[in-house]
């Protein structure tokens, strides 16, 4: 069981590298997260009444808890605010809606670039693609690999947008890494423990979609898995879920947004379109998600769905993804959230959580 030393609203730094260095030294793990008016201490381990009682005494503390959740660093017990962070002068958490764009797959250069500039018009703040595509089939288009990560570094470059995408297999973390901002960890790979370490690692942001089959319990541990190595840069994403209806691909689990926010201080946005899997349904569940409280949404946009070599039937055109963007930042409005547009303000970064 794990525990939680919450400091005074006077303690002093000193004070708090000392009840850190106390931890230590009882051979737990701290981790720190800085509020507006407290700090707390989480010491992640196992903890006997007599450490409680201990670290109770030290000066500058109020009180000493045990946190009740299995999931720790991604908890509203551990971090009270919402955590809002910084990708490349882009405001990502709290009351910022952002809105990821782009093909399925990154296909070619025209495509990619074509795409990108219409989505970048339309308001969008962060461009997609997958490099590496995760298919049911064997036989289907597996992605263009390292020449696609290229292609996507290049048009993030020149469209001055940060990029995500999709990364499979941990001996690829490095090259992602290279050429992306945000790795994405899709839905069939949310519980590989491996990989989830292994980007945890790089302190690069890290987009979790939940599992077809998984709780938002589930999703919570999986992002535990990264906050646990010291990276705080977690977005999670509800994507749809499997259930008996299949009018859709998906069941856009909305209640999660809700759900997760009460438990987690983590953006979190969801995914229309894989949910969807038919174009004109987009819009609808796109727009109910933000209303929900969603900060964010990833939408597959195509030039030329017929053409497409990934997910065609769920891509929406570029101008009906601007009259989406429009609707975005009015459903936005209304419920106190408010759309980043696509240039991003080079602000200086802000982590307010980070491990001692
Ligand atoms: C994707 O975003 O292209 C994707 C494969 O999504 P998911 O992992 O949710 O299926
Ligand atoms: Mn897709």
């Amino acid at each position: 069981m794990d525990l939680i030393v919450v400091m005074k609203g006077t303690s002093l730094l000193g004070e708090v590298d000392a009840v850190v260095a106390r931890v230590n030294e009882l051979g737990l793990k701290p981790y720190i997260s800085r509020g507006e008016f407290r700090t707390i201490v989480g010491a992640i381990g196992e903890r006997t009444v007599q450490i409680q009682q201990q670290l109770e005494q030290l000066p500058g503390v109020d009180e000493v808890m045990v946190i009740s959740q299995p999931y720790k660093l991604a908890s509203r017990e551990f971090h009270e605010a919402d955590t809002v962070f910084d990708v490349k002068g882009v405001r990502i958490g709290g009351g910022h809606v952002n809105i990821i764009a782009g093909p399925c797959a990154i296909e070619s250069s025209d495509v990619l670039f074509s795409v990108g500039e219409a989505v970048k018009r339309a308001g969008a703040s962060i461009l997609r693609g997958g490099a590496y595509k995760p298919r049911t089939s064997p036989y289907s288009f597996q992605g263009l690999g390292r020449e696609g990560l290229e292609l996507l570094k290049e048009a993030g470059d020149v469209l001055n947008m940060p990029t995500i995408t999709e990364v499979v297999d941990p001996r690829d973390v490095p090259v992602v890494c290279e050429f992306a901002d945000i790795l994405q960890i899709g839905a069939r790979n949310m519980q590989n423990y491996n990989l989830l370490l292994e980007v945890g690692k790089t302190g690069k942001p890290v987009f979790i979609k939940r599992g077809i089959a998984a709780s938002i319990n589930e999703l919570l541990m999986s992002a535990e898995y990264v906050l646990s190595q010291g990276n705080h840069r977690v977005i999670l994403c509800e994507r749809g879920i499997r259930t008996f209806a299949d009018e859709v691909r998906f069941t856009l689990d909305v209640s999660a947004i809700p759900v997760i926010q009460e438990r987690s201080h983590l953006p979190v946005f969801i995914d229309p379109s894989h949910a969807a899997g038919k174009r004109d349904l987009v819009p609808s569940l796109a727009l109910a998600g933000i209303a929900a409280g969603a900060q964010g949404a990833i939408v597959e946009v195509h030039s030329c769905p017929d053409r497409a070599l990934c997910d065609g039937p769920q891509a929406v055109l570029p101008n009906n993804f601007v009259k989406l963007m429009q609707q975005i930042k009015e459903v936005a409005a209304i419920v106190g959230h408010r759309v980043t547009n696509g240039d991003p303000a080079q602000t200086a970064f802000d982590y307010s959580v980070f491990p001692a």
